[in-house]
């Protein structure tokens, strides 16, 4: 009996292992700034749960508790977040489409994980860069067995409009990097802003993508630096001192990776987009008009969308509504069983954030309850060309060995 109940049990444990796979919850917590008032809502942080101390309208027990796979608290560094990050960022070059995206309110820290402080320095870099930086690492480390391509767009939605972030007539035309990028890529030209809304699209190659949008190849962290600013600036541009247009769009960073195997000729195709999206707050709508809440009612519907396909997909769900926002739409492959999912929710541990804490906790709570299929390779035959792959950079380190 005893045997039989803890034998059932481990079962059940790998199957939740296995689920849980796909994707991954990480919750971090600002750290107090300078002159800010420093009563925390905080309560005790461990490895995978958090306490936020409440107020009495919230309840008598004056705390909730909330579980996800990892932590970190205002004192994890860049590095150690990005730590934990890293097996995904290999999973893009085994033809894996990876989606990370950073969830939070205003102000919470989204910003400071996916790219850094304004001022980067190298401990500071964001997610984005050491990405990347991985990504290069790995491809040279391979190169005896595959030979990769790695480029990258940049693009934002903002009022269900998808406006790519390095087009050469942005309004940061003038900034001198134009020159760099003409200067690396001069049989590649940067292909114009589109007034209109570009289109999200569907192709057997990339998936769902946005092809008029520029591609940039990339092979170097320099590079990647000097186009991250670009669209940084072409993102800010319509910001005012008082609205800050980069808490009502979402930036989305995509990777597409293409590796040839040498031996074979075989094609692996892998993507990994890096979503910072806008700001969860809610807006009360009696203090908000014209422009602003027409903003707001675009960032609802997108984000309530996001929690909507999770939820499809967490209840396996026939019909997964990806196409109720641009960018459910744009995240299709990377958002159920054939991607591998990570979202960082980001907490600012001041009192007066205290209810928007307490609705973007629950918000990642019903995504980490997802439990999705393993994960596929982008291939016919996943599982048979995964295994090849390992085969094969088995082999090539072992070659380098000897
Ligand atoms: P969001 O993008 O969510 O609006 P930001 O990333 O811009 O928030 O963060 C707000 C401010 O807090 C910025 O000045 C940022 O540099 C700072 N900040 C955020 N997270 C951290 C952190 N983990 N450590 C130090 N400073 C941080
Ligand atoms: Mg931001």
């Amino acid at each position: 009996g005893y045997h039989k109940i803890l034998e059932e049990n481990r079962k059940l444990y790998n199957q939740v292992q296995d689920l849980k796979g796909n994707i991954r919850v990480y919750c971090r917590v600002r750290p107090f700034l300078p002159g800010q008032s420093n009563l925390s809502t905080v309560g005790h942080i461990d490895d995978g749960s958090i306490t936020i101390l409440t107020p009495p309208k919230y309840g008598k027990e004056g705390h909730k508790s909330f579980t996800f796979n990892k932590v970190f608290g205002p004192f994890a560094t860049q590095e150690e977040v990005f730590s934990d990050t890293q097996p995904l960022i290999r999973s893009v070059l085994d033809g894996y489409n990876v989606c990370i995206f950073a969830y939070g309110q205003t102000g919470a820290g989204k910003t400071y994980t996916m790219s850094g402080p304004k001022v980067l320095t190298e401990q500071s870099f964001g997610v984005n860069y050491r990405a990347l930086n991985d990504l290069f690492h790995i491809s040279k480390e391979r190169k005896d067995t595959f030979c990769y391509e790695i480029s990258v767009q940049m693009i934002e939605i903002y009022n269900e409009q998808v406006r790519d972030l390095l087009a050469s007539d942005g309004p940061h035309k003038r900034y001198p990097s134009i020159l760099f990028l003409l200067k690396f890529s001069p049989f590649c030209p940067r292909k114009p802003l589109h007034v209109d809304t570009l289109d999200i699209r569907n192709s057997s190659q990339t998936g769902f993508a946005v092809p008029d949008a520029n591609s940039v190849p990339v092979t170097s962290t320099t590079e990647v630096i000097e186009l991250m600013d670009i669209g940084q600036k072409n993102r800010a541009v319509s910001a005012t001192s008082m609205n800050d247009r980069s808490s009502r769009s979402h930036s989305c960073l995509t990777i597409h990776v293409q590796g040839r195997e040498l031996a074979s000729g075989a094609f692996v195709r892998g993507s990994m987009h890096l979503v910072d999206l806008a700001g969860s707050e809610r807006v009360n709508k009696s203090e908000v008009k014209g422009d602003r809440l027409k903003e707001a009612q675009h960032i609802n519907k997108s984000l309530a969308a996001l929690g909507d396909v999770i939820s499809a997909l967490a209840q396996k769900s026939s019909h997964i509504p990806y196409r109720n926002s641009k960018l459910t739409q744009l995240l299709q492959d990377s958002l159920g069983g054939q991607a591998k999912t990570l979202m960082f929710v980001h907490i600012s541990p001041e009192a007066d954030a205290i209810s928007e804490t307490l609705s973007t906790l629950k918000f990642a709570e019903r995504v980490a309850m997802v439990e999705l299929g393993a994960a596929q390779v982008n291939k016919d035959n996943g599982e048979v060309k995964e295994l090849r792959l390992q085969v094969a950079s088995l082999k090539a380190a072992l070659a380098k060995k000897e």
